[in-house]
């Protein structure tokens, strides 16, 4: 039976933008309705930044048990290397997606939330058809559309058989003796190290001359360094042709960034090279809303050009990050609750989890606003730090490094490299984001021995007396 449903506030797409959106938005007492067609929690949750944790962790166990078997460490050795259940790991992972998604649906659930599943399809900017477990035509007063993003397929690459996606990469049930990661952003390298963590040999094709182009080279090198050490084979200016097989044997064709073509032997080729907002397949033409490029245009409210249509998340532009699509879900439910607000991050912290893990916010060098502004800064390693040795990650070239105005000292820019440094991103945000000085950091008692303290001296060492170095 087909309902009809009327709701004050319709949201399509139960990832971290639309399941933050619909729980404010009950919360705050207005009649919600969300769509989501696969299980809440989108991207993020099912088949990103979570599972693809969870992996890293799991690689990184098996790494360190890995090194102990050959050469005892810090102590310890193992007298028999450790083995691999790659369908148990996946499992183990698979449960705690579980156990987020069903939080989400409880959260839901308290907040009063009407939650349908099956795919919604718009034929006009209020109203929608639900087709799947349930079965419904919704309109509502105001729509915020969450729909997310996609990977990109490369026309002459597409996914299938050994040519994967970072989905398929995070459910192997047998790990691939040789990889290739077409695409060293930040989804590629944090797979394609954990998989190398976990014994398959990897090599990197980037068509740029550099990995991870989005952070600077100084925060770059340690990564690199890694994969150079770890014996990750990375071919910079190169770019993949096409799948070659031949008796059921696969290779990534390349060009090499000297011209020469090179077959590289691959069981999976995991392509990586970005994500595209899902703008197809939903009725977005019957909505009349402007678009922005690939993305949906949005103002500093996430309102579109229809009136009470909104959009957040990945549909809206860069950057795709879940932590954006969560605070613009909160906003625009407080929005229409008759809350005033806008988005204006002073900064939205980036967090890439390879090895060493870099976190970036706010103004990097080479950032336009370094032109027009005089600058200083500092840098603290963590080879100095007390924390980052008693972890037995202090000689990986980690920092941390501040970039300040001269004239006032007020902080514009956090960046650090290092072990577990993701774990610093909520300090360095919070900083930016109460418009700190280098003296606020330096007048702050940082608990000893953390990885936070190095941010101390680096402020301290921006203003000229660095206490430990
Ligand atoms: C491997 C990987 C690792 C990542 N790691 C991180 C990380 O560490 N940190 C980070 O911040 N970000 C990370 N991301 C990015 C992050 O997952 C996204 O930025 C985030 O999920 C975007 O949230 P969203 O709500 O905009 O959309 P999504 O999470 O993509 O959710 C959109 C949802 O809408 C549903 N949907 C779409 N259209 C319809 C329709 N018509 N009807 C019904 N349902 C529909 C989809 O099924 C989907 O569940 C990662 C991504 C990947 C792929």
């Amino acid at each position: 039976m087909v309902d009809t449903i009327r709701t004050k506030v319709l949201i399509v797409g139960g990832g971290p933008g639309g399941y933050v959106a619909a729980i404010r938005a009950g919360q705050l007492g207005l009649d919600t309705t969300l769509v989501e067609a696969d299980r809440l929690g989108g991207t993020c949750l099912i088949r990103g930044c979570i599972p693809s944790k969870a992996v890293i962790h799991v690689a990184g166990e098996f790494e360190t048990m890995q090194r102990v078997s050959k050469k005892s460490r810090h102590g310890i050795s193992l007298t028999s290397p450790p083995s691999l259940d790659m369908p148990e790991l996946v499992r183990w992972k698979e449960g705690i997606v579980n156990k987020l998604s069903n939080g989400v649906a409880a959260l839901c659930k308290r907040a009063k939330v009407r939650v349908l599943s099956g795919w919604a399809r718009f034929s006009d900017a209020k109203t929608c058809t639900v087709e799947g477990k349930d079965n419904a035509t919704v309109t509502a007063e105001h729509v915020i559309l969450a729909n997310g993003s996609v990977s990109s397929e490369l026309p002459f690459l597409p996914f299938g058989g050994p040519v994967i996606s970072s989905s398929e990469a995070l459910a192997l049930d047998t790990l691939p003796k040789k990889l290739v990661v077409v695409g060293a952003g930040y989804i590629g390298l944090e797979l394609g190290i954990a998989l190398r963590k976990l014994g398959s040999e990897v090599t990197v094709v980037e068509a740029l001359d550099r990995i991870l182009p989005l952070f600077d080279t100084e925060l770059s090198t340690p990564v690199k360094r890694w994969l150079d050490r770890a014996g990750v084979t990375v071919h910079l200016g190169a770019t993949a042709k096409g799948l070659v097989t031949e008796k059921s044997a696969h290779a990534l064709a390349i060009q090499t960034k000297d011209g020469k073509t090179e077959n590289l032997p691959a069981d999976k080729i995991l392509v990586t090279v970005g994500r595209q907002p899902l703008t197809e397949g939903w009725g977005l033409e019957n909505m009349a809303v402007d678009m922005n490029g690939r993305f949906v245009r949005v103002d500093h409210q996430c309102r579109t050009s229809m009136r009470n249509v909104w959009a957040i998340g990945d549909l809206v532009g860069e950057p795709l990050l879940a932590h954006k699509g969560m605070a613009q879900g909160e906003l625009v439910a407080e929005i229409i609750a008759g809350h005033r607000r806008r988005f204006d991050p002073v900064a939205v912290a980036a967090v890439c989890f390879t090895e060493p893990e870099i976190v970036s916010a706010g103004v990097a060098p080479g950032d336009p606003i370094t032109a027009d502004v005089e600058i200083m800064g500092a840098m603290f390693p963590f080879a100095a730090n007390g924390r980052a040795l008693s972890m037995g990650a202090g000689d990986e070239g980690g920092f941390v490094r501040v970039l300040a105005r001269k004239d006032d000292h007020r902080i514009l820019g956090i960046q650090a490299v290092g072990a577990q440094v993701s774990e610093l991103a909520g300090e360095f945000a919070l900083a930016l984001e109460m418009g700190a000085r280098l003296e606020d950091i330096a007048g702050t008692i940082h608990v000893h021995p953390t990885l936070g303290e190095a941010f101390h001296e680096t402020a301290l060492r921006t203003l000229g007396h660095a206490l430990h170095i």
